[in-house]
C-alpha cells in the first residue's frame, strides 16, 4: 500500500564528526536544553547487538547499518531525535532537518583522544581523519548544503554557544508543508 505520509513535529537533527571532537558532550547538553531525545548509536549499538562483532584492527565494533536504520525507523518518523555518530552516509537522507559536523583543532584532539586511551594507529587514523576534514566530506556528499552547519568545538564555550546556536534554529524551525 501507500506509505503514510507523516510530518514530524519536531525536528531531528544529526551531530557527527570524528571521534572525540565532542558528539556526545553537545549532544547531551542540546538534549537538555530542547528536550529532545539523545540517540548515541555507538551505545545503541553495543545495547541491541546492532553489529556484525568486532574488527580487531579498528578496535571496534563493525556496525550493522541495516540493522541501525530498521531499529531507528519509527522513532526518526516521530521526530525530536539528537542522533549522535562519527559516520553520517549510511542514514536515509529524509531523516534530518538539520546535520551538524563538529570540528576541532588537531593538537586539542590529540590530547583528548591520548586521555581517551587511544594510540598507535587508532589515535593516528582519528587524527587524520580530522585533518582532512572526512566527515564534512561525507555530510556533503550524503544531505543538501543548506541543512549543513560544521560548528568549531575546541573549547567549553564552544559547548555552549553551539547549543545555543542550535536551540535558536530549532525555535525557528517548522514542519515542512
Ligand atoms: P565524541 O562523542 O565526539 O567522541 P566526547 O563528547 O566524548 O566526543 O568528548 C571527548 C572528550 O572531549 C570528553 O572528555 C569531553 O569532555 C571533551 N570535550 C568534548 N567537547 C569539548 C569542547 N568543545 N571543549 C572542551 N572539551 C571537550
Ligand atoms: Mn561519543
Amino acid at each position: 500500500g501507500k506509505r503514510r505520509e507523516s510530518k514530524r513535529q519536531k525536528p531531528n537533527i544529526l551531530v557527527t564528526g570524528t571521534p572525540g571532537t565532542g558528539k556526545t558532550t553537545m549532544s547531551t547538553a542540546l538534549a537538555e536544553a530542547t528536550r529532545l531525545r539523545h540517540v548515541n548509536i555507538g551505545d545503541l549499538v553495543r545495547e541491541k547487538n546492532l553489529h556484525d562483532g568486532w574488527d580487531e584492527e579498528l578496535e571496534c565494533h563493525i556496525i550493522n547499518e541495516d540493522l541501525v536504520c530498521d531499529e531507528l525507523e519509527d522513532l526518526m518518523e516521530e521526530g525530536g531525535n539528537i542522533v549522535d555518530y562519527h559516520g553520517c552516509d549510511f542514514f536515509p537522507e529524509r531523516w534530518f532537518d538539520c546535520v551538524v559536523v563538529l570540528q576541532t583543532d588537531n593538537s586539542v584532539l590529540y590530547d583528548r583522544l591520548s586521555k581517551r586511551g587511544y594510540t598507535g594507529s587508532k589515535l593516528s587514523n582519528n587524527i587524520e581523519c580530522e585533518i582532512f576534514q572526512v566527515l564534512l566530506e561525507e555530510a556533503k556528499d550524503s544531505y543538501r548544503e543548506e541543512i549543513l552547519l560544521a560548528l568549531k568545538s575546541d573549547t567549553i564555550e564552544d559547548v555552549d554557544r553551539n547549543v545555543a546556536t542550535l536551540t535558536e534554529w530549532m525555535r525557528l524551525w517548522h514542519p515542512s508543508t
